[in-house]
């Protein structure tokens, strides 16, 4: 849809409201026809970044690069971003097809052209027939479609996504992250989805920017950012993970790398604290004698071949090089 997409960089920057600083002189190149997911816990600065980038707020400090140009002076509908927001903002008075061409209209582009544009808008979203109805007449997956569909008629570089899915039932959230995923692909347009949901960033990114208190803690491949955390907080936010204290220092390891031997052969000695079956795979958990809580996961299959009980003392193992050393 669009021509080449433009490389996007924040240069150092920074978000004040008044005393509060929510963003600390970030810097950041997203890489061009990309699914980027900003991911952290709430009051981190995910949002506050991404309304800096779209321009519904000011920046304090730094610059935003869209190609070479900054485009931190510019309004929000000259940047070459579009945003998508959590409430979807519709009109409720529009119809579904007037809704996609309002910012057309805001243009003074006739009628029938605009209307012609919306129509293939909403094809994209598979929802041409329902082109004639009202918001309240839909559900809250098509309501979100059409929100979708308003937002790209602009023709963005970068589609930016706030929680998209928050307000949608689970079923339909894993539904809907799919169809985001999809049209990224069809579009080939960069999308910056915020979210605090780790599942939701791993299912959808090609890259995680990890937010906290105001930074980016780590950057990089999803696949990347969860096996490897750099930080504790990485760690245990994408979750998954032990952070073990061990004489040379602190490391995360996957749960699903430690495994389980006879007491006096393991890397650690443990006793059983509680076993929890989750159907295809058994969440263990032990303490050691240094009183750390490590969880050890495994397919059912291996754990019934020797089953462990509560109370049971075991040893704990693991590859060394599943161990990743964190900085902090
Ligand atoms: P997130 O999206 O990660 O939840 P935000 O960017 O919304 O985080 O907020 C970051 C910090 O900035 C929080 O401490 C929040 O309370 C503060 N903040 C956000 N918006 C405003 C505002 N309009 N006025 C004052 N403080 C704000």
């Amino acid at each position: 849809m669009a021509e080449v997409i433009k490389d996007l960089e924040l240069v150092s920057v920074t978000k004040r409201y008044g005393a509060t600083v929510a963003v600390d002189a970030i810097s950041h190149h997203f890489k061009p026809g990309s699914y980027t997911c900003l991911l952290g816990p709430s009051g981190c600065g995910k949002s506050s970044t991404l309304r800096m980038i779209a321009g519904h707020e000011s920046v304090s400090e730094g610059a935003i690069l869209l190609g070479a140009r900054d485009i931190v002076d510019l309004p929000p509908a000259k940047r070459g971003t579009a945003m998508m927001f959590q409430n979807y903002a519709l009109f409720p008075h529009l119809s579904v097809l007037d809704n996609v061409a309002f910012s057309l209209k805001m243009k003074g582009v006739e009628a029938k052209a605009r209307r012609a544009t919306a129509a293939e808008m909403l094809e994209l979203v598979d929802l041409t027939q329902l082109s004639d109805r009202l918001p309240d007449q839909l559900s809250g997956g098509q309501q979100q479609r059409v929100a979708l569909a308003r937002a790209l008629i602009t023709r963005p570089q970068v589609l930016l996504l706030d929680e998209p899915l928050s307000a949608l039932d689970p079923f339909l959230r894993i539904r809907m992250r799919a169809e985001l995923r999809k049209l990224q692909q069809e579009l080939g347009i960069s999308f910056l989805h915020v979210t605090h949901g780790q599942d939701e960033a791993l299912a959808l990114a090609d890259e995680i920017v990890v937010m906290n208190n105001a930074v980016i803690e780590q950057a990089g491949p999803a696949r990347d950012v969860f096996n490897a955390p750099k930080t504790e907080f990485v760690a245990r936010f994408m979750g998954g993970h032990n952070v073990i204290a061990l004489p040379s220092g602190h490391f995360a390891i996957r749960a699903d790398a430690v495994g389980l031997t006879t007491a006096d052969a393991g890397k650690l000695e443990a006793c059983i604290t509680a076993v929890e079956y989750q159907g295809t795979h058994v969440s263990i958990t032990a303490r050691t004698v240094g009183d750390q809580d490590v969880t050890a996961v495994m397919a059912d299959q291996i754990f019934f071949d020797h089953p462990k009980n509560p109370g049971d003392r075991v040893g704990l193992i693991w590859e060394q090089e599943n161990l990743h050393k964190l900085t902090t």
